[in-house]
């Protein structure tokens, strides 16, 4: 099977070397003492790119068993609980927290926008009045189905505000490790992150901080849990250990990607996503494509735009997929009407103007009126000017 050339889809991300090599080491014990190596500097790595003193706990599973576990631990049958969605994994977030018997009240937001601190407050305010205060605000960082990041610190500084006891649960998973991101200094509660995203790492891993609060919360919460106890993990990582046989390999991977993304200095980082996302934005635009984010909370880590009037997404991902580039399409309600290009982890400018190139040349295929080589024009020159050259 030949490798796709351009994995530019929201993750899983595409590999560095050093990572795949890690991969392919030798299994060790993990209950010995290289594990607890592993375990303790992971961690320590792992609070400086979440920018918390807050334990962080490892969990074996994708981004949604983060998730479910910042519900199930925190939580209540019952519990009211305010869940802003913004897209579909604002609605996933909303529907963990339903089936575990929470009594959700929704924050809805049209897809393509962010949420707006002011009425999250609102909602927060009359959840009060109503004599069921909110025990949990849920949010969505980044939601990759729509290409939209939240204005999360006045979010959080809001929901703080309103409701001071309840507790602010994030879905990190595809923003955390490639834009700032504050958890302590935006109080963020509980944070769930996904090892396939911005952190280079294959799927298999989530990434769970807890804050003092949300501790004292889970000794009162009573929703079932088990795999998920963060308790337990916690207790376990005490001793440098996970109560459950972890994914020994993919944890060895983060551990080199972390060291990877720490000596390129996150701020470069956040500099080298801004590029990206300007770049995809730009591209997109110059070709003719309508972008689906409002334009003041476009997110750095994937760009959605909407299909132009009369292109399939099966026909021209076909042509994408014939030259190497392999994008997502559409989920849920958007299913079939948009693209998105994720450049978020291992990604460069140049990666993304080689995807516009491609779209581009795909698009003129399909008959499309536009000016061959104004996309990746535009493309190069928006990642240039996102990232002011040292005076
Ligand atoms: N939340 C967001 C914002 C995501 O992008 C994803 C994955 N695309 C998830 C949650 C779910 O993660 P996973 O697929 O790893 O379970």
């Amino acid at each position: 099977m030949t490798e796709p050339l351009n994995l530019r889809i929201p993750g899983p991300t595409p590999l560095p070397d050093a990572v795949r090599e890690v991969g392919s080491q030798q299994m060790l014990n993990h209950r010995g003492p290289e594990f607890r190596d592993l375990i303790s500097r992971v961690g320590e790595r792992l609070q400086r790119a979440f920018r918390t003193r807050n334990d962080i706990l490892t969990l074996t599973c994708s981004g949604t068993g983060g998730m479910e576990a910042a519900i199930v631990n925190h939580l209540s049958p019952t519990d009211p609980v305010l869940a802003v969605s913004i897209g579909s994994f604002g609605d996933r977030f909303a529907k963990i927290a339903q089936r575990y018997g929470a009594d959700v009240v929704r924050y809805d937001v049209e897809w393509g926008n962010a949420a707006d601190p002011a009425a999250l407050a609102d909602a927060l305010r009359a959840m009060a009045q109503a004599g069921r205060p909110a025990r949990a605000v849920l949010l969505t960082h980044n939601e990759t189905s729509t290409g939209v990041t939240n204005p999360l610190a006045e979010l959080a500084a809001a929901a703080r505000r309103a409701a001071p006891d309840s507790l602010i649960i994030v879905d990190g998973v595809s923003g955390l490790g490639a834009v700032p991101f504050e958890a302590d200094a935006w109080e963020l509660d509980v944070v769930a992150t996904g090892s396939q995203k911005s952190w280079m790492v294959p799927p298999g891993l989530a990434m769970v901080s807890v804050s003092a609060r949300a501790w004292q919360a889970a000794e009162r919460a009573t929703m079932p849990r088990f795999y998920f106890d963060l308790a337990e993990a916690r207790r376990f990582l005490g001793k440098g250990e996970t109560p459950w046989t972890p994914a020994v390999s993919v944890l060895l991977q983060l551990d080199v990607a972390l060291e990877l993304l720490e000596r390129e200095g996150y701020e470069q980082i956040f500099a080298r996503h801004a590029a990206c996302g300007a770049a995809a934005r730009a591209g997109l635009k110059a070709m003719g494509f309508r972008l689906l984010a409002d334009h003041h909370h476009a997110s750095n880590t994937v760009t959605a735009a909407w299909l132009p009037e009369g292109v399939e997404w099966s026909g021209l991902n076909r042509l994408l997929l014939d030259r190497g580039l392999v994008l997502a399409g559409g989920q849920g309600k958007l299913a079939g009407s948009i693209l998105r290009i994720g450049h978020l982890g291992a990604v460069s400018v140049a990666d993304v103007v080689s995807a516009i190139e491609t779209i581009e040349r795909a698009a003129h295929e399909l008959g499309l009126p536009l000016e061959l080589g104004a996309g990746p024009r535009a493309a190069r020159s928006a990642a240039h000017e996102a990232v002011p050259t040292p005076a």
